[in-house]
């Protein structure tokens, strides 16, 4: 369990007060939703030398300006992350794909194109990444070939630990040593900062479809990047200019859902170790792929999560409708169990070749672990495996 870390407080007392600091000042308890898009600025002369600030990604002190510059309400989630991922700064975006845009089209403005990408990434980066829609341009490596494909204009070496949707892991700080010069972007939503923390490993940047545990309740969507101020003042450029920004609603519930993450993440993923136990010992399932089923794995994760993944002996899909309890959807992540077929929908956008490759086979699902009790998540399982 993450305790002090290189936070002056341990993780739980930061879920509950990062980004609240500003309060007592403004005299209320629980942090204001801010919903103005305009404030303001009789100050002409002033505010002109700050709009030049806001466009070169700094953050002024003073009025927010307009809200795609900057928001207080979202300004305090970001706080909240940027402690959380023990970064210097935390930037907030639309949705987690926005975020991942904004990264990339950081790196090319900053005149490094080339990205190095291990597979298996979530289908819609991996996507992103394949078509080149943005400008930049992809080298596939397994984690032990990143050193030799490092270009003086590679920008980024991205990788998801444990991976969407097979959980497969990489050692990070051996992955940061391979990194040279190029920023190891650490694409974090399934482990959640209460379980990992890249950074703490040598990555430079730890990205978070927010959407998934961080919000939590299945009803926010959002993203949000965690790294160096430096890389994070190129973000907020790309944000002003793109306008893919969080909205101060969705940054409100983010910010709010903070304080139980801790206990949401660590219950949903001591049940999820019940079931890969469960599943493991179960003849109807030919693979369980689950980190606190491995021996021989990286030290960097604090439990092995709520996600599992397992390979069914016969129709994947099958089980899939025949769940009761869980629901048979995409996303990951909220206090409900969700179940899904990666092959189908999740990572369906991934070229097939490269999906078989990298495991994402047609016997695969993949579990997000809710809050409900075990015994009936595995009653519910445990029927729907035999219609497969
Ligand atoms: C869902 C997901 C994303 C994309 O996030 P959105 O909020 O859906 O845009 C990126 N990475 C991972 C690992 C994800 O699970």
């Amino acid at each position: 369990m993450p305790t002090l870390c290189g936070m002056n407080r341990a993780f739980t007392t930061e879920a509950v007060h990062a980004g609240r600091q500003d309060l007592a000042d403004l005299g209320v308890h629980a942090p204001p939703l801010d919903l103005s898009t305009t404030y303001p600025a009789p100050d002409s002369h002033a505010e002109a030398e700050r709009i030049a600030q806001f466009a070169a990604g700094e953050q002024p002190a003073g009025s927010a300006l307009y809200s795609r510059l900057h928001n207080p309400t979202v300004a305090r989630f970001e706080s909240a992350m940027a402690t959380l991922e023990q970064a210097d700064a935390a930037v907030g975006f639309a949705s987690g794909m926005a975020a991942l845009t904004a990264c990339l089209q950081a790196s090319v403005i900053a005149g490094k194109p080339h990205v190095v990408a291990i597979r298996p990434l979530y289908g819609g980066s991996d996507h992103l990444l394949a078509t080149g829609l943005l400008g930049t341009d992809v080298s596939w490596v397994q984690p032990d070939q990143v050193a030799g494909a490092i270009r003086p204009d590679t920008g980024l070496v991205i990788v998801e630990t444990p991976a969407n949707p097979t959980l497969s892991e990489v050692d990070l700080a051996t992955l940061a040593q391979a990194c040279g010069s190029a920023r190891l972007l650490v694409d974090n939503t399934f482990a959640t900062p209460v379980t990992q923390q890249p950074l703490v490993h040598g990555a430079s940047i730890a990205l978070h479809s927010a959407t998934k545990f961080l919000g939590g309740h299945g009803d926010v969507m959002g993203g949000v990047v965690a790294c160096d101020e430096e890389f994070a003042k190129l973000l907020r450029q790309v944000r002003i200019a793109t306008g893919g920004v969080l909205d101060p609603f969705s940054a409100y519930l983010l910010h709010r859902g903070l304080p139980t993450l801790p206990v949401r993440v660590r219950e949903q993923s001591r049940t999820a170790a019940m079931l890969a136990e469960l599943l493991a010992d179960d003849d109807r399932v030919s693979a369980v792929y689950y980190p606190g089923l491995v021996e021989d794995r990286p030290t960097q994760m604090d439990s092995g999560g709520a996600m599992i993944a397992f390979e069914v002996d016969g129709d994947a899909t099958k089980v899939v409708s025949a769940v009761r309890l869980m629901t048979p959807a995409v996303s990951l992540g909220s206090v409900d169990t969700l179940i899904q077929h990666p092959a189908s929908l999740t990572h369906r956008i991934v070229a097939e070749d490269a999906r078989a490759d990298c495991g994402v086979g047609e016997t695969l699902l993949r579990l997000s672990v809710g809050l409900e009790a075990a015994v009936d998540l595995w009653a519910d399982l445990d029927q729907a495996l035999d219609a497969r």
